[in-house]
């Protein structure tokens, strides 16, 4: 089911080279509300990923066999429309985060409108939501973006805080928290490896360019939405260099980015599959200087070494200060 019942979708799939496949259920609940996604509940319109970055996690990891394989999931609006029919009657408030896994707005979007009419009956129950996405196409949805962002019902948990005093949770209606969690109905991240038209253009090809991506959060904002960045993952010895990260941060604070998520790289497969082998096939072509070095810091894991992480970590919390961009959603 579609809401424009005069859709040819199945020459939209086939020029897009999509499948439909039926899934069980649409809306998943999330293992734990993770502190920088915020959400409850996640919802993936697709499966696979036509923009195919090179370093995707889901190439060659558990959550994909064949990345070269994208589908619809075909029954998802009335799956959703149970599933939150449901929850609503039952007063269950949440943020209900698009694209967790695959991006929402793929260029098979802009003709089959999945991700719209799912975000349309989201505003129809009255939840919040987070999408995440590398695409400007979410523009096109704005005037939906907006009804969320002004019709949503805020989860309790982001109502309340604690009581300093007694480390009981309370309302606090009238607090500074609470008027800014007012604005957490709709929030809006747009993934980043770079901010560089010219790096992304290597390791993203099929992606829109950053510089859309930056012109989208300016909109946003002037709009006043809770927008900001997930630099998911910073590419090591390329963009996660002390003077790579402050150019990002420049961007991202002109563009009128709130927060930037940070996150390093993994990989999986093996040097000739999945993320790990398209990774490594980019940095020979194009960073020869770094694949020694990238490669000692991987060994043949899936992970770089831990302190790896945390130093980058520290890194990029002290430049991001300086440029008053958060490091966390909220
Ligand atoms: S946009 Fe995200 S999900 Fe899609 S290929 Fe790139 S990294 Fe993977």
């Amino acid at each position: 089911m579609f809401f424009n019942q005069n859709l040819k979708i199945d020459e939209i799939a086939k020029k897009y080279s999509f499948k439909y496949k039926a899934v069980k259920s649409i809306l998943n609940k999330s293992k734990g509300k993770r502190s920088f996604f915020l959400e409850d509940y996640t919802i993936n319109p697709y499966m696979g990923c036509s923009f195919d970055c090179s370093y995707c996690y889901i190439n060659g990891s558990k959550y994909a066999s064949n990345t070269k394989e994208f589908f619809v999931k075909e029954n998802a609006l009335e799956k959703l429309k149970t599933q939150l029919k449901n929850k609503a009657i039952k007063r269950e408030r949440a943020i209900i985060m698009v694209g967790s896994a695959t991006d929402p707005y793929m260029p098979i979007e802009s003709e089959l409108f999945l991700t719209r009419d799912i975000l349309k009956l989201i505003n129809r129950y009255r939840y919040c939501s987070h999408i995440l996405t590398k695409s400007n196409l979410i523009l096109r949805d704005l005037d939906i973006l907006k009804k969320i962002k002004n019709g949503s019902i805020i989860p309790e948990d982001l109502k309340r805080k604690k009581d300093p005093k007694n480390g009981k949770t309370k309302e606090n209606k009238e607090s500074k928290e609470s008027k800014e969690n007012e604005n957490l109905k709709m929030i809006v991240s747009f993934s980043f490896s770079t901010t560089e038209d010219k790096i992304a253009s290597i390791f993203e090809e099929n992606a829109p360019r950053p510089s859309e991506r930056l012109k989208a959060i300016k909109k946003l904002k002037k709009e006043g939405f809770h927008v900001g960045a997930s630099l998911m993952p910073l590419l090591p010895y390329i963009t996660d260099t002390e003077e790579a990260i402050h150019k990002t941060f420049k961007d991202l604070k002109k563009a009128g980015a709130i927060y930037a998520l940070p996150a390093g790289l993994s990989l999986f497969g093996s040097e000739d599959s999945g993320s790990r082998g398209s990774y490594f096939t980019k940095l020979r072509e194009h960073f020869p200087e770094s694949l020694e070095e990238t490669s000692k810091l991987f060994k043949n894991k899936n992970y770089a070494n831990q302190n790896y992480y945390n130093n980058q970590l520290k890194k990029l919390e002290e430049i991001a200060k300086g440029y008053e961009v958060k490091t966390s959603i909220v």
